[in-house]
Parts: C-alpha cells; sequence; structure tokens
C-alpha cells in the first residue's frame, strides 16, 4: 500500500514495498529565446527536461534517508522499525495541472540571467545553461540543483544579495548548495521531512544525510 500526499508545491509517495519515498513535481514549460537565437525544436526541449530531471534525480535523489519511527498507541514507546527508505525526486513535464511553471529560455554567450523562483506564483524562471555548474566568482553549483531546493521551500544561505529572502544562519556555509557551493545538507528537506511525518498514523522518520 502506498501513501500519497499532493501539496502545491510537489506530491509525495510513500512506497513501502520499495522502501522509497517520491517527491514528484510537474512542471509546465514556456519556453522561450533571446533575440536573434533559434526557436527551440521539440528535440530539443525534451532534451532539455531530460537533463534537468536527470541532475535533480541523480544529485538530490539517494542521498536522504529516512527511518521509520513506529510509535504505540499512547505514544509512550517509540521503536525504530528496521525500514531504511530512500528519498528520490522526480520532475514530469506537463502540460496541465502543474505544481510549477518553468520559464526557460536560450540565451546568448554573453547574456547574464536571474535564474530563480517565484513561491508564490509557483513560478521558475532558468536559462538553457542552468543544467550544467556554474562557475564564477565564487559561485561554484549548478543552478537547476539550487533552483529546485527553492521549490521545496528552502531559502537562499548567502548574503543578502538583491534584498532578497536568506537565512543568515548559515551565510559562512559556502560550500553548500543554498549557499553559494554544490553540497546538500540534511536541513534542506526540512519541509517535506514535516509534511512526510503527518502521512503515516502512529509513524514518524528520522531523516539522515547519506553522502
Ligand atoms: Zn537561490
Amino acid at each position: 500500500m502506498n501513501y500519497i500526499k499532493k501539496t502545491d508545491a510537489y506530491d509525495i509517495y510513500i512506497e513501502p514495498s520499495r522502501k522509497t519515498i517520491v517527491i514528484r513535481q510537474k512542471w509546465k514549460y514556456i519556453w522561450s529565446v533571446a533575440s536573434g537565437l533559434p526557436n527551440w525544436s521539440y528535440l530539443e526541449k525534451k532534451a532539455w527536461h531530460q537533463k534537468a530531471d536527470n541532475v535533480i534525480w541523480l544529485q538530490w535523489g539517494s542521498h536522504f534517508v529516512f527511518w521509520a519511527l513506529v510509535h504505540d498507541e499512547n505514544n509512550s514507546n517509540v521503536s525504530l522499525h528496521k525500514k531504511e527508505f530512500n528519498l528520490e525526486f522526480d520532475i514530469q513535464w506537463v502540460t496541465t495541472d502543474q505544481h510549477w511553471t518553468a520559464n526557460v529560455k536560450k540565451i546568448g554567450a554573453s547574456e547574464d540571467f536571474g535564474s530563480k523562483v517565484n513561491p508564490s506564483d509557483k513560478k521558475i524562471y532558468l536559462a538553457h545553461t542552468d543544467v550544467k555548474r556554474r562557475i564564477v566568482s565564487n559561485i561554484n553549483q549548478n543552478t537547476v540543483k539550487h533552483e529546485f531546493g527553492h521549490t521545496i521551500a528552502v531559502n537562499d544561505e548567502y548574503g543578502k544579495l538583491n534584498g532578497n529572502y536568506y537565512d543568515p544562519i548559515y551565510v559562512n556555509d559556502t560550500k553548500a548548495l543554498m549557499n553559494v557551493g554544490n553540497e546538500l545538507r540534511a536541513r534542506y528537506i526540512r519541509d517535506i521531512k514535516i509534511k512526510v511525518n503527518k502521512m503515516i498514523p502512529g509513524v514518524t522518520f528520522a531523516t539522515f544525510l547519506d553522502k
């Protein structure tokens, strides 16, 4: 039996038979190009989506481990169920019922694009180059991997750039993904964990980052 919870930002599937928890997110795309560049072909769109899905699946997935804690009726006794669940991530390209609208722009070589996520209206803004790792000044990260973090409710951790929301507690953790680095941190699945822990009566999960 699977447990399913749908939220406005992603859907959660707990699959006990596979010992897997899947975060499934539906993206509707709006494709655009900078002036002078050729329009997106269907094959280019398909390849871009597959690459983005792959980056998120590979670089976010199979790194977080959930241990099931089974509570008794009075919540006075908690035992560790010997079941370890893996957290996986899946991005689906949809044309309707999306969680997020992803605006992806083909940009010129010298164009500076401000990739971002607007949680309030569920919009993602990306450049076609964002599926690759970006190394400029102090930044060393895969942009799609970073922006995906915002879609699961993680704030930026670097200094107050552009007056944006940020979490000053982690400002010195510069190797972290939601700062200017590329590494995951256990705190990034806080929002997912809160929701997962409300899905199965009598069961909560302890979570770990498994590097
Ligand atoms: Zn950010």
